[in-house]
């Protein structure tokens, strides 16, 4: 593909978009037809219609969808890619993909909640079995793997305590035990790792993150090899039926065009805001991959060519701070969510974490603890200037009693 000879910026903007060729549109249009003028060698059902035949259906493939799914699989590296309709449909969708009753699963014993709750009841009620480890030591990979290990999955960095997974570590295991690896790449984004070069099989994203970038889409996305998505997009998406909308894929596409200027940004204003915190005296710790002081900063070096916006912290009594700060931010939001051009701010209590999402082991507990003491607020440093950030911050922080 003569696109990957490209830098990142020039990709970002051109990958899977063409001028139109009825209109000559130099910006690509919405498709939002559901259904397609078809040809009467057009089968009803997709078993009967291979992966380039023409647009029949848009729960099948649409065009807005395709060309999404085009510029994202230039960007990670990756043969193919199949879009969903949230990230949390990626996730969902890839494990019913991968694994079947009598498979394993190794996942981190932290990840975003959804997937921790997903793998907590529902995949087990499959009859799939689920061992959670800190990933963050090889050694404990190690030991979860069994015969019937299918499918290992990590997320790095982890949301919500910033910890990282040596990602080509894991996929060595992975290629000895003839496991797969999936990684939810969506708080490093493409422009800051690209684990498929790291030889992890899959990667998935929730793109109402970095990738859309502004607050106003849900979508996902898995990343794979091309015969594999192929089989994904009949299995799951077309039986299903977890499709992104046209307009949502259209907003994420023009979203993706900023990414590698937006994670500049990001990367730029959250060094800041992390330095600041890391000097004020209400606030006891700061976890950003990109300071010396988190535990791998090391890895973080070798893994992430960017630290991405995402950053977590602490102060004594965070549940009396969050009041405060929900009061006082005039620009921070006070809201969940992560990767828009806005900054958010949001408070998690490690021990409702543990009731609701974790549920860990004591060694695991203590090791979460390492990370996020009693609770943390995860911030997501928008574009906003970071100066403006660091004030706002100043001024809520004076109001704590
Ligand atoms: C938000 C998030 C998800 C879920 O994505 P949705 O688009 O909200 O469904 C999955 N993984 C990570 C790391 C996330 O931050």
């Amino acid at each position: 593909m003569r696109n990957r000879q490209l830098h990142i910026q020039t990709r970002a903007v051109h990958a899977g978009e063409k001028p139109d060729p009825s209109t000559g549109a130099s910006s690509p249009n919405i498709v939002m037809s559901s259904t397609f003028v078809a040809g009467t060698d057009a089968s009803f059902s997709i078993e009967g219609n291979d992966a380039d035949a023409p647009f029949l259906y848009s729960r099948w493939s649409n065009p807005t969808v395709a060309q999404l799914e085009q510029k994202l699989a230039d960007l990670e590296g990756a043969e193919a890619c199949v879009a969903f309709a949230s990230g949390m449909g990626a996730i969902a969708g890839l494990m019913l993909h991968c694994l079947k009753a009598g498979d394993h699963l190794v996942m981190s014993d932290v990840v975003y909640a959804g997937a921790s709750e997903l793998t907590n009841d529902l995949i087990p009620r499959l009859g799939i079995a689920v061992t959670k480890v800190d990933m963050s030591d090889l050694a404990n990979v190690a030991a979860a793997m069994r015969p019937e290990t299918r499918l290992v999955y990590i997320e790095s960095p982890c949301n919500p305590i910033m910890r990282l997974t040596d990602i080509a570590g894991v996929a060595a295991l992975c290629k000895a035990a003839g496991a797969e690896l999936a990684v939810d790449s969506t708080f490093a984004s493409p422009i800051a790792t690209q684990p498929i070069s790291m030889g992890a099989d899959y990667v998935i994203h929730s793109l109402t993150k970095y990738i859309g970038g502004h607050g106003d889409a849900l979508g996902g996305a898995v990343l794979g090899a091309g015969a594999s998505m192929a089989r994904l997009r009949q299995e799951i998406t077309i039986h299903a039926g977890g499709i992104i909308s046209p307009f949502n894929a259209w907003l994420i596409m023009r979203g993706v065009a900023t990414l590698p200027i937006r994670m500049k940004a990001h990367e730029n204003a959250a060094l800041s805001v992390a330095r600041f915190l890391e000097g004020h005296e209400a606030v006891t710790q700061v976890m950003y991959p990109g300071l010396p002081s988190h535990p791998q900063h090391d890895l973080a070096k070798k893994q992430m060519k960017n630290f991405s916006g995402m950053l977590s912290f602490q102060t004594h009594d965070g549940l009396a701070v969050a009041k405060v700060l929900a009061e006082k931010l005039q620009i921070i939001h006070y809201a969940v969510s992560l990767g828009h051009h806005r900054s958010l701010v949001f408070y998690l209590p490690s021990e409702s974490m543990f009731e609701t999402s974790f549920h860990l082991s004591k060694p695991q507990e203590a090791a979460y603890r390492k990370f996020a003491g009693e609770g943390i607020f995860r911030l997501s440093v928008g574009i906003e200037n970071a100066d403006d950030l660091c004030d706002d911050l100043a001024q809520a922080l004076s109001h704590i009693g």
